[in-house]
């Protein structure tokens, strides 16, 4: 494996206008204006390739959500946003999702250097989904139609009903997102927000916060109206848990850890505000005996190392029919040795760094809870050390459950593999076997049985012969404590819509 890592310097690569926004401190967006934090503070943002600063953010705590929060009230009682026609809000949901195409190489850069993911990667994934979540919400508000509903209510002889409902936005929605696709996160969050008539504010993770700022700006540019839209930079425990708790947000929508969204929970109970989570995962990818073998090793070796392994539906616990275990470990150690890891602003890379130092040591300590508790590492097993928080592929076998390796979360390149012997309810057991329920992978080319495989497996999406294909048309979220909700497609709309049932008696 190519474990050289040439860290570039980044200034001549990301071009003088990019440079030069960021040598600014880059303020918050609050009610349509670029607005510092209260306190003055900023906090600094790293490259995680080389551990170097790339600039300084607004540091937005509790006083900050404050103006957040009561910008968006206003804009959702009063302004222009509540009295736009549904036509008129999706035309700028749209625009919006133009101008992230319009600008995607400038956002694909900003992702390579504060996530550390591949710029081609961030351009092919991260920004074109990001796009194609506004432009798919953007159809959206035409389209939320309510019922009519006929009534058998006990009345006086003679009246009658008309009932209908009438879906409503949730009001002022606050949404919290994770590191791992900064600008995909924004999108999944504020498309449907946007498409049902919500006003938001966004905390971004403060690891990852530029691209959103960016796409404030964009979102400007869109000509949705101020107060819609605001994003706040700054650390969970202060201005994450300030929105989570604040009395008159009326949804939060989360996405991250299991035990963070225990918090949010929790902090959202004085007001029970409507929650939704969408949070880890272990999901196991089964690989049958009449499996594609090529397409299986080349589909499992993505569905655990794409963005380096930091993805809640990652395939990290792989199990393999006995009769082809070694032909597929070792296809899949073969495929990891060619990975190449480096800058995500270098066109040869295909894997960045973990996100942070935090990250990294999460990992690595994960990496020696596996080999002290006897697991065989195939290829990889450490991080590489040096500059930057690069970690090597790895897979593990001889594992059993109640090795932490398996059972938990790792949220870097780490996969699991153990061979099974049988298609049955042992097999079906052991893929279930976590407290997570996210995700699913099947490969094999008797699609009836992978079918039926699919229908016993609990997790909130089942890949049969490929992986991470995501749309923003189909819903995504967790089963068990996997989350609670759905992001994308028409089934996220619930999460921002309240119903109304609006009974009128009709003159006899
Ligand atoms: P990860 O472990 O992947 O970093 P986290 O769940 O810690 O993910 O973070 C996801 C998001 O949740 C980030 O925006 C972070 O700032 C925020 N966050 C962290 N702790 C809290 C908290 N106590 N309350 C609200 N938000 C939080």
């Amino acid at each position: 494996m190519n474990v050289h890592v040439d860290i570039p310097s980044i200034k001549p690569l990301i071009g003088d206008k990019l440079a030069n926004w960021l040598a600014t401190p880059r303020p918050m967006l609050i009610d349509g204006k670029w607005t510092p934090a209260q306190s003055g503070k900023t906090f600094a943002v790293y490259d995680p390739a080389t551990g170097e600063k790339i600039a300084d953010v607004a540091e937005g705590d509790a006083a900050d959500i404050e103006l957040a929060v009561r910008a968006a009230r206003k804009a959702f009682e009063s302004g222009p946003w509540p009295s736009m026609t549904p036509s008129q809000r999706g035309r700028l949901i749209h625009k919006l999702g133009d101008l992230v195409l319009e600008h995607a190489d400038e956002l694909a850069t900003l992702e390579a250097i504060d996530n550390g993911k591949p710029k081609h990667v961030a351009r092919a994934a991260d920004v074109t989904l990001s796009a194609d979540m506004f432009h798919y919400m953007s159809g959206w508000p035409t389209k939320i139609e309510g019922k009519t509903i006929p009534i058998s209510a006990l009345a006086a002889p003679g009246n009658q009903f008309f009932s209908a409902t009438r879906p409503e936005p949730v009001g002022v929605v606050g949404q919290i997102i994770p590191w791992n696709f900064p600008l995909l996160m924004a999108a999944w969050k504020l498309g449907p927000a946007l498409a049902t008539g919500c006003t938001i504010v966004l905390k971004v993770a403060e690891e990852t916060p530029l691209s959103a700022l960016r796409l404030g700006e964009l979102i400007l540019e869109a000509g949705i109206p101020p107060g819609v839209v605001n994003i706040v930079t700054g650390f969970g425990e202060t201005a994450g848990a300030a929105l989570a708790a604040h009395p008159d947000v009326d949804k939060i929508a989360f996405t991250g850890s299991t035990e963070v969204g225990r918090l949010i929970v929790k902090a959202a109970a004085g007001n029970l505000k409507k929650v939704s989570l969408e949070l880890g995962g272990k999901s196991p990818n089964i690989i049958l005996a009449d499996a594609d073998l090529d397409l299986a090793i080349q589909g499992a070796t993505a569905a655990v190392f794409f963005n380096h392994g930091q993805c809640c539906n990652a395939g990290s616990r792989l199990f393999v029919h006995r009769s082809i275990f070694d032909r597929v470990v070792e296809g899949i150690a073969a495929e990891a040795a060619k990975i190449k890891l480096g800058h995500g602003l270098d066109s040869a890379t295909d894997m960045g760094p973990l996100v942070s130092q935090v990250q990294y040591d999460r990992v690595t300590n994960l990496l020696a809870s596996g080999h002290n508790e006897g697991a065989r590492a195939v290829c990889g097993g450490t991080g590489v050390g040096g500059k930057g928080y690069f970690v090597r592929p790895t897979i593990f076998t001889n594992t059993n459950p109640s090795m932490r390796v398996v059972s938990e979360e790792i949220f870097g390149p780490v996969l699991v593999a153990s061979p099974f012997d049988e298609v049955n309810c042992a097999l079906v057991a052991e893929a279930n076997n976590s407290i997570y329920g996210l995700a699913a992978g099947i490969w094999s080319n008797n699609t009836a049985k992978a079918q039926a495989l699919a229908n016993r497996l609990r997790a909130g999406t089942v890949w049969v012969n490929c992986y991470h294909v995501f749309d923003a048309a189909l819903p995504f979220g967790g089963y068990k404590q996997s989350g609670w909700g759905r992001e994308m497609g028409q089934a996220v709309l619930s999460n921002y819509l309240e119903t109304k049932a609006i009974t009128t008696r009709l003159p006899v």
